[in-house]
Parts: structure tokens; sequence; C-alpha cells
């Protein structure tokens, strides 16, 4: 019986689509429950689980409780389908990667990434989202729902903005003599912000070190803090975040400036 109405849904499904494979969300286990009132939550891949990640911890929450909700600002996470073996890689990835980059900043993953920015006027599904003044330092948001590497990419984007206050001046201008050279985008003024920009290109750099590509970089004396103006280019900036050596350069500094 249960077979029959599993092949009838992805008969009906085909046929919709046009004869291609039948849509996953539809279909349950063989031996899963199907009556009256099931749901999706029968799907071998449903989760509501999120996780807050920060100082390289990470912990999980329902989607009920990681509403991140502060002053006009509201982040909240819906439930999706993520295996479980990936949704496990994403987040031990994703700590590793924050305890290296930007450790003191609270970072929210899970599926289907909602923000409603009211001063920003913002309100809709992200892949990714950052604000600078929510949480105790700033907060980055990333939809886990995404293709592995789309993820991957988003944090290391998200990652840049929130990093970008805290580099020195000359760091980005060295980094706009290049990417502001680079072609406009027509008729789109979000992917000609200058911050939009910097965010993209650190995450293709970023992207090419994690295919395996390695690109030049001369590592001595790569503390950006020290750097002379003269010395300080792009790559050496962009390494700087991505080696996690602005992230250590931002903390001696800030605990110089505390002392
Ligand atoms: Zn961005």
């Amino acid at each position: 019986m249960f077979q029959t109405i599993r092949k009838f849904i992805a008969g009906g499904v085909a046929a919709v689509r046009g004869g291609h494979e039948p849509e996953v969300r539809v279909l349950r286990e063989p031996d899963g429950a199907f009556t009256v009132g099931s749901s999706y939550t029968d799907h071998p891949h449903y989760t509501r689980r999120c996780w807050v990640i920060r100082d390289g911890k990470a912990e999980e929450r329902d989607i009920h409780e990681a509403t991140v909700v502060e002053g006009l600002f509201s982040a909240r996470f819906a439930a999706g389908h993520i295996p479980p073996d990936r949704e496990v890689w994403l987040r031990n990835e994703i700590t590793a990667l924050t305890a290296r980059c930007c450790p003191w900043v609270n970072c929210h993953i899970g599926p289907n990434l909602y923000v409603t920015d009211l001063l920003s006027g913002t309100n809709g599904a992200f892949w990714g989202y950052y604000h600078p003044n929510v949480g105790e330092y700033g907060s980055i948001f990333v939809n886990t729902e995404l293709r592995t590497d789309r993820v991957i990419e988003t944090t290391h984007h998200e990652i840049w903005h929130i990093v970008r206050p805290c580099l020195r001046r000359e760091a980005l201008a060295a980094v706009d003599a290049h990417v502001q050279r680079g072609s406009r985008w027509a008729n789109h003024a979000y992917l000609n912000e200058a911050d939009e920009r910097r965010a993209r290109a650190y995450a293709h750099y970023a992207m090419l070190w994690d295919e395996g590509c390695s690109v030049p970089v001369d590592t001595s004396d790569i503390d950006i803090g020290r750097l002379g103006l003269g010395k300080m280019d792009h790559l050496r900036v962009f390494w700087s975040v991505y080696s996690g050596g602005a992230a250590r350069e931002i903390q001696r500094r800030t605990a110089q400036e505390a002392a």
C-alpha cells in the first residue's frame, strides 16, 4: 500500500517536472509512517538543529531557540534538509575557520536563514549576513542548506565583513587599489559597493586556497600591523585574514590598548 502511494507521488511529480528524477522532499523512508498528519519530519535528512559558534566551540540550538533579536534586527532559521554527515562536517569546518579568523565573533549557522533588519530595510532569505553590533562583538549568520562549497564561500565572505572594521586603513587602501579597478556590475548597486567587492574578492582568494591552489605570498613579516605602507599589497592583506595572522594582530593590539 505504502509503496503504491510512493510510486503514485513519484510518478505524479516526475510528470509535472517532465520526467526527471522525482522531487526527493516528498519521499519517505520505505518503512516510515505515511499517515494523515505525517510531515517532512519523516524525511531522513530533516533537521531543525542550529549552532552558535564562538571561540572555537559550537553549541547546539533548536531552531525555535535560535532566533536572534536585538533592537531592530532579527535573524532566524527554519527547519530544512541537510544530510547529517554534511551538517556535522560544516559545523566542524566553520568552527575551525572562525576560531582561526575571528574567534571573538558569534557565528550562527543553520538551515534556511531569514533576516529582518529594519534599520537598513532588509527583509528576506539570505545565504549569509553579518552585523557588527549584534552580539557582544558582532555576529555572522550562515545558511547551511546550500551546496557545501557555497556554505564555506559564504562564511569566508562574512568573515571579511566582520574583520574589516578592525583592519588598518592602509590595508583597506591596498585592497581597494585592486578591486576598484575591476569591471562595474551593470545596474546593481549592491554588487558595486566597496566592501561587497572586497568581500567577494577575499572569498575567491580563500576558496583558491581551499581548493589546493596556493596563491604566491611572501609569508615573512606578514603581521599587517608592522608592514610599512610600501610593502602592503592586497594578497598579503588577504593572506593575513585567511591565515589568522590578522586575528592574532587584532587581539594583540586590543590587549595593548586595554592595558
Ligand atoms: Zn557581503
